[in-house]
């Protein structure tokens, strides 16, 4: 099924290759400012699962060579995420993939000033001269906040699929 991209899928890709430094989270190879094209923002639950489509735990930054490798041995992409991820928050974004969610218009301008902000501070936190991974912060919270139905099985739950290791 073809997904339309919409301004919060662009930030999101951004956020989740900003967060490694635009370096493969497989390979390890890094892009410098003027070709990171070549690096790709890879979902492991695809966009149309709406629920998952802007949550951290939900993609990696992958060159297209790992990529297009990984997506053609799903088997070895799921022992891959497994191994990311640890078995526990893996399942969470399993359960989490597999509910439905219809994201109202004014919930999705919130996620996406969210995560500009987000995105600014990454930013900003690598023009400080850090090379390193930086967790999503703000949009844990904006997560919970926008479905608090969701903090009912624990905190975990959304701290797992939405905010930091
Ligand atoms: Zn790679």
């Amino acid at each position: 099924m073809k997904v339309r991209i919409n301004k919060l899928d662009v930030v999101f890709s951004q956020l989740v290759r900003s967060r490694v430094n635009f370096t493969c989270e497989k390979c390890g190879k890094y892009f410098p400012e003027d070709s990171r094209g070549g690096l790709h923002c890879s979902h492991f639950f695809g966009r149309s699962r709406h629920s998952v489509r802007w949550a951290p735990s939900n993609a990696a930054a992958h060159c297209h060579g790992c990529h297009t490798y990984l997506g053609a041995n799903p088997i070895e992409f799921t022992e891959w995420i497994k191994a990311h991820l640890g078995q526990q928050r893996y399942d969470l974004l399993r359960v989490e993939a597999n509910t439905p969610k219809r994201w109202k218009t004014h919930e999705k301008e919130e996620l996406y000033q969210e995560m500009k902000a987000e995105l600014e501070r990454m930013e900003s936190i690598h023009l400080g001269g850090y090379a390193g991974r930086i967790e999503f912060e703000l949009m844990r919270e904006v997560a919970s906040r926008l479905a608090p139905e969701r903090d009912v099985p624990g905190q975990k739950f959304w701290a797992t699929t939405w905010g930091t290791r």
